[in-house]
């Protein structure tokens, strides 16, 4: 908990096999916290990360102390690290940042203006994406727009998890037990006062993108599954509509039948009908199933991630 000693300024970073950009990162940013104050700490998690990331970071360490280091026993992601990093930054503010340095150091003097003079919240919200591809610049926008239609709360627009938080909006965060960690919906959840800054997103520093695809297509779906109920709400709807009518062709069919006697053809229709069924069934049990999941998930109380060793926290 934040006491007289408590830190400034924390910035967590989440590591997972970033040995190659450490030297460079902690270069940029270290003398621009330094510029704001003497008074800060860098938390980096170590994401089980598979290179000498660790080794690395103790070396930093040796040098500047106010590094500090949260090792996790395995890879648990980067929600999962970040969450852990969160958890053990005691910082007046807390501000989360990518290792690869897309997300650029300088702007964290102007954010420490923006919430002296009152903001809780400043995020940092990206103009233009030229570090990343076409795939992900369509994907993520076409996320964006889906998640903006779908969800109650105000998800802002191509903002990562860059940002500043005052350390009591980290204190409710502390406070949300999901295991299903989708950082950015509990970001816009908890609210406060907020405000944003434009930047220029760049391409990595050094290495290659340590998420992969399938990590964040699974991102995706948790910002949907544990934010909004309404993909069980809109079986129900496509359930109405389908029985409604379903019930009339039934009734047409009947009388025709008495009309004009049996009419034994209709394999083409009577296929298409099964089939049409057939896989909105079971679409509807897929949907139930992710939340179900998700309560299977919760029930279990496992915790997020495990620490196997720390240093200066
Ligand atoms: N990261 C992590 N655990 C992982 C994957 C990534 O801690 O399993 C870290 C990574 O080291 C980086 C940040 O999360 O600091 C963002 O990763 P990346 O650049 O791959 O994500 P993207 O920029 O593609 O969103
Ligand atoms: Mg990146």
């Amino acid at each position: 908990m934040p006491s007289a000693t408590a830190p400034l300024l924390s910035v967590v970073i989440p590591v997972y096999n970033e040995s190659a950009g450490l030297h460079t990162l902690f270069n940029r940013v270290v003398p621009i916290l330094q510029g704001i104050t003497a008074d800060w700490e860098i938390i980096c998690v170590n994401d089980g990360s598979r290179d000498d990331t660790l080794t690395q970071l103790k070396a930093c360490r040796h040098i500047e102390p106010r590094i500090k280091i949260l090792s996790l026993s395995r890879n648990f992601g980067k929600e999962a690290a970040l969450t852990a990093g969160l958890h053990h930054a005691h910082g007046r503010a807390v501000i989360p940042m990518d290792a690869d340095l897309q997300d650029p150091p300088e702007l964290i003097p102007e954010m420490v203006r923006q919430w002296q003079a009152g903001y809780k919240v400043v995020l940092a919200t990206r103009r233009s994406r030229q570090g990343d591809g076409w795939f992900k610049r369509g994907s993520a926008w076409l996320y964006y727009k889906l998640m903006g239609s779908l969800l109650t709360i105000d998800l802002p627009q191509n903002t990562g998890d860059f940002r500043l938080m005052d350390q009591q909006v980290v204190a409710v965060l502390r406070l949300l037990p999901e295991r299903t960690r989708f950082m950015k919906g509990l970001f816009a959840w908890v609210g406060f006062s907020t405000t944003r800054l434009f930047f220029d997103r760049e391409a990595r520093a050094v290495g290659t993108a340590k998420q992969s695809l399938r990590a964040l297509w699974t991102l995706a779906k948790d910002g949907i599954f544990s934010f909004t109920t309404l993909p069980l709400r809109l079986t129900t709807y496509l359930g109405v509509i389908i029985s409604t009518v379903a019930f009339a062709y039934a009734g047409w069919l009947l009388l025709r039948t008495v009309i004009q006697g049996v009419d034994v053809p209709g394999y083409a229709s009577l296929m298409a009908a099964i089939l049409c069924m057939g896989g909105i069934q079971l679409i509807s049990l897929g949907i139930i199933g992710e939340y179900l999941g998700r309560i299977y998930r919760e029930a279990k109380q496992r915790p997020l991630y495990v620490i196997e060793e720390s240093a200066g926290i």
